[in-house]
């Protein structure tokens, strides 16, 4: 069967369904022909593009092109070219089209150039919505700033919705933000993790139109990606918040505080003005905690941040610096007494009371100040040197300000010398252990023997705790340090050979916080096979005021070994009962104050009382320590004191000057 011939009215309507469009325009380039295409190709409607420039509605950036091309192809009679621009379409876009164009100006039936066309721009949209897409994320993900990134955000959206401008609003009102639900242009930015309104991406157009599906797509990857980058900044400010900055008072941390210290070290070198460190300790704030609990503490800590950043100069930095200690950087100061002046209005703080949990509590500061002598000097010095001043006004009496001198200097020096030395020591086997007798003072006979640490110094006299235990605690070194003691006094205690005796060790709060403290004790009992049950540790009431977990299951662990468990200096701490029965204590001892004047008046004779019924009641041993007189010996005995330790009794000896009978 053969097709009919194709007469006009069958052509035109066969072209009707060719997607394709075909254009004939002459040499000048007027449209002579059109097909009527499904798609628009080469204007907003097809037959009134008839006797127009065929360049008409071709995008302004693609004329030239197009232009340039054709102009080429009008030389070459029966040529042809392949060519890509865009359109413009009824609504207003552009449109995407792929084109090939023939010269047929010589051919007798056409005498014209044809152009056969068609739209891509589904195609080409969704190429450039992926490769922007795809920069975007890059952007994101390789830390591009904020600007750059939400600008190729806009750019995305302008390239893809015909006339639009883009504009992203951060942190608007809630109201307003609220608004973009409604607004079809508008997308509410949300982070993705936590549903929080980061800002409006919002959109406006030449004209008032709906979006199209494909807008819609547009807007709303768009307004996603736009929240990915705001969401993934905030964070990063979040975490450098974090790194930088207390949590609790939002103050600058010690990292901090040491850069902007170092910073104003170095621009003091270009000055003649000095740098000063003001070091603030809050006096006895571990009464307050203890008395009134931590989230007492934490709102004071709060409260006297605020009053800080008040009474501080703008420009100065107030950090908080550790525990309840603050530190306020002054720059641009004239001299000690321009500091001087400062400190007071740090001091000045603490005048009012502190409104807390509904009662007013009442502290006290003691401040330590150190001023930059050369542009030489590190942040670490001077926060040091203001810290030793911090300590010498509490030495001097609480709520004072003390100004860091050549004195305290040539101290910390020697300090510094002393912690090196004692490390050596330490390697070198200077440490000593002597045994003081504990007694019990009915029948007369040794119980139980201290150990205590001394340090033979290569140069000076054998030196007491006194010398070297803060510094020991202060650096960690007591942590080796009691091992020692431990290790040696064990091994001694071995050797005596003798029964009933219990060998007490002290234990510092630094080391009985420590993860590995109850599993070296129970290492150095197996080795040297002491049983445990005649171990005595000797705890201060520091190491009960932390009442963290920790502590209390060390001291549990302890229990179940056997090791028995003492509360030394017994009497001297802060809330001395109080905590007796939360904490597993098989005794107390007495401290030498207590034990000092008894004997010449009533009131010491009553603490000792009190303190021997309470250990009745709670079933606990009682050890009165330091007995230097036969008064106090005499009174511990009508008291019913069982056990005591003293000069009187026995001072501290080498372990084979030890006698037991
Ligand atoms: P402490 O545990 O209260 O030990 C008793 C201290 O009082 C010893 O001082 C002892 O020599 C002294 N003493 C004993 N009888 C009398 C007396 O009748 N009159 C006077 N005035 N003093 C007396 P020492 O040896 O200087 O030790 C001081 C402190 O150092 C000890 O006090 C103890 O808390 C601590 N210490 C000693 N060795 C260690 C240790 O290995 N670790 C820890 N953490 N602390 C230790
Ligand atoms: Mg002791
Ligand atoms: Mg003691």
């Amino acid at each position: 069967m053969s097709l009919p011939p194709l007469g006009e009215e069958r052509l035109s309507a066969l072209l009707r369904h060719v997607s394709d469009t075909i254009t004939v325009f002459d040499a000048e380039g007027t449209v002579v022909w059109l097909s009527c295409g499904s798609a628009s190709t080469l204007g907003p409607d097809d037959q009134d593009g008839l006797g127009q420039d065929a360049l008409a509605q071709i995008h302004p950036d693609d004329r030239l092109t197009m232009a340039v091309k054709l102009a080429e192809l009008l030389t070459v009679p029966g040529g042809e070219i392949r060519t890509e621009y865009r359109v413009r379409t009824a609504d207003g876009g552009y449109a995407f089209c792929e084109g090939t164009a023939v010269n047929r100006l010589d051919d007798p039936l056409i005498e014209g150039i044809v152009l056969t066309s068609r739209s891509i721009t589904t195609q080409r949209r969704s190429e450039l919505f992926l490769r922007s897409q795809a920069g975007i994320l890059d952007a994101i993900a390789t830390g591009s700033t904020l600007d750059d990134t939400l600008g190729q955000v806009k750019q995305l959206v302008e390239d893809l919705v015909a006339g639009a401008t883009c504009a992203i609003e951060l942190d608007r009102p809630h109201a307003e933000a609220a608004a973009a639900d409604i607004d079809p242009w508008a997308r509410c930015l949300v982070g993705v993790s936590n549903a929080v309104r980061l800002g409006v991406l919002r959109v406006t157009v030449d004209d008032e139109r709906l979006p199209r599906d494909e807008e819609v797509s547009v807007l709303d990857t768009a307004g996603h990606l736009a929240a990915i980058a705001l969401e993934r900044v905030r964070a990063e400010e979040g975490l450098a918040q974090l790194a930088l900055h207390d949590p609790l008072t939002a103050l600058p941390n010690r990292t901090l505080l040491r850069d902007r210290l170092n910073l104003a070290l170095r621009r003091m070198g270009r000055h003649q003005q000095s740098v000063a460190v003001l070091f603030l300790d809050i006096d006895r704030f571990k009464v307050v905690n203890d008395s009134l609990g931590h989230g007492a503490g934490d709102e004071l800590l709060v409260a006297l941040a605020g009053r800080l950043q008040l009474a501080a100069r703008p420009g100065d930095t107030v950090a908080r610096f550790g525990g309840d200690e603050f530190v306020v950087v002054c720059e641009e100061v004239v001299d000690i007494v321009h500091v001087r002046t400062l400190a007071k209005r740090l001091e000045a703080a603490f005048d009012e009371p502190f409104r807390i949990e509904g009662g007013d509590v009442v502290v006290t500061g003691s401040v330590g100040i150190a001023l930059a002598s050369s542009a030489t000097e590190d942040a670490d010095t001077l926060l040091r040197d203001a810290d030793a001043a911090m300590y010498r006004a509490k030495e001097e009496g609480r709520g004072r300000v003390a100004v860091f001198d050549a004195a305290m200097r040539a101290r910390a020096v020697d300090r510094l010398q002393l912690e090196g030395e004692f490390r050596q020591g330490l390697a070198r086997g200077e440490l000593v252990v002597h045994y003081q007798p504990i007694i019990d003072i009915r029948a007369d006979r040794i119980v139980a023997v201290e150990a205590l640490a001394r340090w033979r110094h290569p140069t000076r006299d054998l030196l007491l705790p006194l010398e070297f235990l803060e510094l020991a605690e202060e650096t960690g070194l007591v942590i080796p340090m009691e091992e020692e003691v431990l290790e040696r006094a064990l091994a001694d205690a071995v050797q005596w050979r003798v029964n009933d005796i219990d060998l007490a060790i002290n234990a510092s709060a630094v080391h009985v916080a420590d993860p590995d403290y109850v599993s070296r004790v129970r290492q150095a009992l197996n080795r040297t096979g002491w049983p445990p049950d005649r171990l005595i540790l000797e705890l201060t009431e520091r190491v009960l005021l932390d009442d963290d977990h920790g502590v209390l299951s060390t001291l549990g662990a302890l229990r179940e070994m056997g090791v028995r468990l003492v509360v030394d200096d017994f009497g001297t701490g802060y809330s001395s009962l109080g905590y007796l029965h939360r904490f597993p204590v098989d005794g107390v001892k007495i401290d030498r104050s207590f034990v000092e004047r008894l004997g010449t008046g009533d009131r010491d004779e009553a603490v000792v009382r009190a303190i021997l019924a309470m250990a009745e009641a709670l079933n606990l041993d009682v050890i009165a320590e330091g007995i230097e007189t036969g008064l106090q010996l005499q009174v511990l005995r009508r008291l019913g004191c069982r056990q005591a330790q003293g000069f009187l009794l026995g001072g501290p000896v080498e372990a084979d000057e030890l006698k037991f009978d």
